[in-house]
């Protein structure tokens, strides 16, 4: 079979940048040096292409995991030019065909299955999807929003202002502008592919399967610190509507704490999040599976394999228990007319299935230590 045809206008802009971002830069740094300005301007405009593409063009228009105001929408149609990574109609939609169709080889834009290399930079070098390059069917929502049409029609011109206007003007601006074209434009536009590339690759080869064994994503703490929160990319591909990718406080997830604040200033509302039961449940569903599969060859797998799941049996009862409960209480805040009475023995319920829950979770935690 005769391979696709290959795309030299992309091979030549990801072999030129990377080439001079790996060595007229250094060059630059040693001979010349770099000042704080420079670097700390590059460090913004990074961060401003980063976030663009988690929080604008990933989790708002790919995911619709929130609603945000025109003025940020404009600002991460700005910002997605300027990381240079397609528009957002088109980077939806094959993000969308993504999910859909994670891992499969045919039709998975950049399925992992087809290699680190293919899925990190591969697939856009060869002319793989000719026949569905410009389908946009799977992104009509998209197609009525005025910003996203309008960068769609206008993004070559506007690539070319802010990738040579913003690094020229901020090197007329300090007064040295081959610096500034080194730094804020090509070191900055190859370590934003790049961080972007890993999770399309690295995050669906390195890290753990929390919730779902069903796909190659992974979750891993530390390629979130390079992606502004995108690591968690396993529970991202079973939970894509929810707006966070790292759920607990200290997952390492700007692009999550940035769309809380924008809710705050009113930038941002209808934030979706997933239950956190189906969450729990999913995450204690995964721990079954992977106890069952080191179980699988023990002398006695038949009677542990029974045990693990009677306690899982009760550990899933509990929790359905628990937040059913918790819901209820939470429904009766907002309703003024619940009696003290009935709302306290309700609370006091509650404390109660969460101890039990607490328990049935240690004795969970024991077992599976124990057994595995
Ligand atoms: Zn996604
Ligand atoms: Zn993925």
């Amino acid at each position: 079979m005769t391979k696709p045809r290959l795309l030299w206008i992309n091979i030549l802009v990801f072999l030129a940048t990377f080439l001079v971002a790996a060595v007229a830069v250094p060059y630059r740094a040693i001979t010349h040096g770099f000042d704080s300005f420079e670097i700390i301007t590059a460090i913004i405009c990074f961060c401003f292409c980063g976030i663009s593409i988690t929080a604008g063009y990933h989790r708002l228009w790919s995911h619709r995991t929130y609603k945000a105001h025109a003025s940020v929408r404009f600002i991460y149609a700005i910002g997605g030019a300027f990381a240079l990574q397609n528009s957002i109609l088109h980077w939806s939609s094959d993000h969308r065909v993504h999910h859909k169709h994670v891992d499969n080889n045919d039709v998975d834009p950049y399925s992992a299955k087809k290699g680190f290399w293919f899925s990190h930079i591969g697939w856009m070098l060869r002319d793989y999807h000719r026949e569905t390059y410009s389908n946009y069917d799977n992104v009509r929502d998209l197609q009525k929003e005025k910003i996203v049409m309008w960068q769609h029609k206008n993004y070559l011109l506007l690539t070319i202002i802010t990738n040579f206007g913003i690094p020229i003007g901020l090197g007329l601006l300090h007064g040295d502008v081959w610096s500034s074209i080194l730094l804020i434009g090509v070191m900055r536009l190859v370590l934003s592919h790049h961080t972007t590339f890993f999770i399309n690759s690295l995050a669906h080869i390195w890290g753990k399967q929390t919730y779902t064994k069903k796909n190659t994503a992974r979750d891993n703490g530390i390629l979130a610190f390079f992606t502004f929160g995108e690591g968690y990319h396993n529970f991202h591909h079973i939970f894509e509507n929810d707006y966070r990718n790292g759920i607990r406080w200290f997952h390492f997830d700007p692009t999550k704490w940035i769309i809380k604040v924008c809710s705050y200033l009113n930038l941002a509302h209808s934030l979706r999040k997933t239950p956190e039961d189906k969450i729990a449940k999913a995450k204690a569903h995964m721990q079954l599976v992977n106890s069952q599969t080191k179980l699988q060859h023990s002398i006695h797998a038949e009677e542990l394999i029974s045990k693990l799941q009677h306690e899982y049996d009760l550990l899933i009862d509990h929790m359905t228990l628990y937040y059913e409960t918790k819901k209820k209480l939470i429904a009766q805040k907002g309703n003024q007319l619940s009696e003290d009475v009935e709302r306290s023995s309700l609370v006091q319920h509650y404390k109660e299935l969460k101890e039990n829950l607490n328990l049935r979770y240690k004795n969970w935690d024991l077992l599976r230590a124990q057994y595995a």
